[in-house]
């Protein structure tokens, strides 16, 4: 094995490389029966009010479960879904799933549905929103859907003519992993969302950080003065949520506020929490 030419190490035989090219050709198989056999799952993780810690709505996260390899992570499986162009006819029922379980919620709960490049690019995508809404009769107030970054900079054409197409039926776009791409601020400016989501990766040191407790502040201000509702994502200490609190971020996600959990569970969580105020603004 070459061990000080680094860019010469694939060129010998590998035997842990050699088994991540086996799970990854297995998964991809794999994949494409999953849908089909129900293999996957919806949990739902609380979007929580910073103010007064009232559940609002739900992010909607994809879970497999495998025969063989165990339970596979979205991180894992979602990349190669998008390669493999997998994705549409998994996207396609995320959308469907969470509208149908959403729609029994009460109705002041929302949810949101991350959206994937390929995906958001679709020609399919907005009659399959639309239909997914109908069928459920989920209100489109109540459905959110996420897109990160790296949509945005992959594509130029027509994605201000989905975003804006998406919006008049009503729904929410929300940029997720804000913070994590290369042009952040100019895709406030050229596109219209909702909602930021600011990544964790700001957020799990943002005690000791003076310098990206700095940016948040400045991110939850601009977000503000544009409008737009801001979460934090991955709270996971009373002391992150403190920080976030006095920052004025509004909306909260991260597991000291709820680990994602199943449909059941989390509208027992959200029963518990007093919420008949007016309907909130997500
Ligand atoms: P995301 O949309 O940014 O979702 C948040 C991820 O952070 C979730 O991981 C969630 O479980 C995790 N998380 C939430 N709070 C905390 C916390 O306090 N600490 C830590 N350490 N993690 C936290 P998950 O479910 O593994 O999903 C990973 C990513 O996979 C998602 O990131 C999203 O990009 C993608 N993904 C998940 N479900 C779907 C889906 O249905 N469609 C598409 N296209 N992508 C999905
Ligand atoms: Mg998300
Ligand atoms: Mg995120
Ligand atoms: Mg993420």
């Amino acid at each position: 094995r070459a061990k000080r030419d680094g860019r010469n190490r694939y060129q010998f035989y590998d035997p842990s490389l050699d088994a991540a090219a086996r799970r990854r050709n297995l998964i991809e198989n794999e994949l494409a029966l999953a849908v089909s056999q129900g293999a996957l799952e919806l949990r739902f993780q609380p979007l929580v009010s910073t103010r007064d810690g009232d559940i609002l709505g739900a992010e909607a996260l994809v879970r497999w479960t495998h025969s063989q390899l165990g339970p596979i992570s979205p991180a894992e499986f979602i990349p190669i879904a998008e390669e493999t162009g997998m994705i549409i006819s998994i996207g396609a029922w995320v959308i469907r799933e969470a509208c149908r379980v959403a729609a029994e919620w009460p109705p002041h709960l929302r949810v949101a549905v991350n959206l994937s490049s390929r995906q958001f690019l679709s020609p399919g995508l907005l009659p399959l929103v639309e239909n997914a809404l109908k069928t459920s009769g989920l209100a489109p107030e109540r459905l959110e859907l996420e897109v990160t970054e790296s949509l945005l900079m992959d594509s130029t054409l027509g994605l201000e003519h989905t975003i804006a197409a998406l919006r008049n039926l009503g729904l929410r776009i929300a940029l997720d992993d804000f913070g994590t791409g290369f042009s952040s601020l100019s895709y406030l400016r050229r596109y219209t969302f909702d909602k930021i989501k600011i990544d964790q990766s700001f957020i799990s040191d943002i005690e000791t950080n003076r310098e990206g407790r700095a940016i948040v502040e400045s991110v939850i201000h601009l977000a503000h003065d544009l409008n737009m509702v801001v979460v934090a994502e991955g709270i996971e200490t009373e002391a992150q949520r403190d920080v976030l609190k006095g920052l004025g971020c509004s909306q909260l996600q991260g597991f000291l506020l709820g680990k994602p959990m199943t449909a059941i569970d989390f509208e027992v969580a959200a029963k518990r929490t007093p919420i008949l105020r007016a309907l909130p603004r997500l």
